[in-house]
Formats: C-alpha cells, sequence, structure tokens
C-alpha cells in the first residue's frame, strides 16, 4: 500500500509535468473508485491550467484556476505521467490529457482510490478538514504528542498510526520509528515520558524523510511515477526481518500481530 513517502515521492515525481499545463480533456474509463468520479469533473476542469500539486496526508492535490482534483492511491494506486496517446492497459482508470501532448494516468487494480473535484478551499473538503498534524510540519512536536497520549492505555503503535493524533504513520513507518526511537511497540501511550515522545517525533520525522529521500519503499507492487520501483526496502532495520539479527545488537527481530498489522521490534534495544 502506498504510505506518505511514496505519496510524497509520487508528488515530487508529477509536479514539474503538471504546472503550468492546460488540462485539454480528461478521459474517465472507469468512474466507480472507491467513492464514484463525479460526472461533472470532466467538464469542469477542461481548459483549467493546473497552478500546484500539494500534498495533504496521502491525498494529493492538484489545484489548478477551476478548482482542486483530490486523489488517493486507495491500496494499489498510482500516477504516471505518459505520452497521451500510449495505449491503456488494464486498470488504467482515468486520463488527464495536457496540452504538452502527455497525460497523466491513474491506475488503481483495486479500486480503493478516487479521484474527487472540488471548488473550494481543499483544506475544507469532508475528506481533509479533520485530518491532524502533518509528520514533517512544525505542528507535529513532542509536547503535543506528549498531551495527546495523557490517560491513553492504547499502545504506542497504535497511537502513532491514528490518523486523529498525527496523519500518514503506516505501519511500516512506525515500527521502524520505534525502534529508532528504542520504544516497546506494545507500550501503553500514556505511559511514554516526555523525553521519550521527543525521540519518538524525531525518529518518525527521520525514518518518513529518509524513506522520501530514497523514492519509498520495495513492498509490494508500489512503482515510482517514472516506473522504476524504490528500494527502502534495504534499510529497513525491523520490518519484515523476523528472526534476523538485530542490526544494532545482533537479538534475533520478533514479529507479533496487534490490531491484525504485525509488529516487529527488538526485545533488547526496545523498552
Ligand atoms: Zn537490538
Amino acid at each position: 500500500m502506498p504510505e506518505l513517502p511514496e505519496v510524497e515521492t509520487t508528488r515530487r515525481g508529477i509536479e514539474p509535468w503538471l504546472v503550468g499545463r492546460r488540462i485539454e480533456r480528461v478521459i474517465v474509463r472507469e468512474w466507480r473508485l472507491r467513492w464514484r468520479v463525479p460526472q461533472k469533473l470532466p467538464a469542469a476542469v477542461r481548459g483549467a491550467t493546473i497552478r500546484a500539486v500539494g500534498r495533504r496526508a496521502k491525498y494529493l492535490l492538484i489545484g489548478s484556476d477551476a478548482g482542486t482534483l483530490i486523489c488517493h492511491l486507495g491500496m494499489s494506486g498510482s500516477l504516471r505521467v505518459m505520452p497521451a496517446d500510449a495505449p491503456p492497459f488494464a486498470h488504467d482508470h482515468v486520463d488527464l490529457v495536457l496540452d504538452s501532448g502527455r497525460c497523466l494516468r491513474f491506475n488503481d487494480p483495486r479500486r480503493f482510490g478516487c479521484l474527487l473535484f472540488t471548488t473550494k478551499e481543499p483544506s475544507r473538503h469532508r475528506l481533509l478538514s479533520k485530518l491532524a498534524a502533518e509528520p514533517l510540519s512544525d505542528e507535529f512536536d513532542a509536547d503535543t504528542l506528549w498531551k495527546l497520549a495523557r490517560g491513553r492505555t492504547a499502545s504506542i503503535k497504535s497511537f502513532i498510526m491514528d490518523s486523529r493524533v498525527v496523519v500518514g504513520v503506516g505501519n511500516i513507518y512506525a515500527s521502524e520509528a520505534l525502534f529508532r526511537a528504542g520504544i516497546r511497540p506494545g507500550l501503553a501511550a500514556g505511559r511514554v515520558s516526555r523525553q521519550r515522545m521527543a525521540a519518538l517525533v524525531e525518529a518518525i520525522r527521520c525514518v518518513l524523510t529518509d524513506a522520501i529521500e530514497v523514492g519509498g519503499t520495495t513492498l509490494r507492487d508500489y512503482v515510482d511515477p517514472a516506473g522504476t520501483p524504490g528500494y527502502f526496502g534495504t534499510r529497513l532495520l525491523v520490518y519484515e526481518r523476523r528472526g534476523k539479527p538485530c542490526r544494532r545488537c545482533r537479538t534475533p527481530i520478533r514479529r507479533f500481530t496487534q490490531g491484525s498489522r504485525s509488529t516487529y521490534w527488538c526485545p533488547r534495544c526496545q523498552r
């Protein structure tokens, strides 16, 4: 599943091809995504010039004169820039045809992604208005996190994966950040000290920034907009390393299941 770094990598990959370009037309081959593509979308953005490509949590925001396209990659979606006349393959659901002779093509085999449209301020859209802080913004800091954790008995791992606490920390990055911060994933969020919370904030920023720099993970069938697989997988310290020696202390990495997700950790380095 594309996580925040993959979405940010996509944003950076498509941005230079889109900004300043006019949308000549929109071809919708499949309307039934997670939510139906709005009927009025093709006519609404036709002829509009793209002004910016932004991101909020895992939503990509393609801003134009006419309004903002809101795109989520779901479980299996990807966006590629390619020649507009390239023949579509299976699951190539939507093309945004640009005046450059290229198109932005949305492919999504499982159709859990979406393509929506708003003429209002996108941050007020129902999907975005209740989202918590961005992990790479200044809003996300140890004090806020520590205050939110007061009295919480949920594990620290599920706490940092809760999009009402901070957005975009998926399963892989939660495991990796907790290892780097030396915090046991099953520890109650309310029992993590302010000082350790500061280490965790730093670790979350680090794992996400590192992953963005190398273009996302190798996991599942993710490919970046240029069609090359990411390779953050080679840098993972605990994720999917069950039984292998900890890269720090050689203790075998353990795995347990937490709310149907796999958690990986080192029993010696994380307390
Ligand atoms: Zn260790």
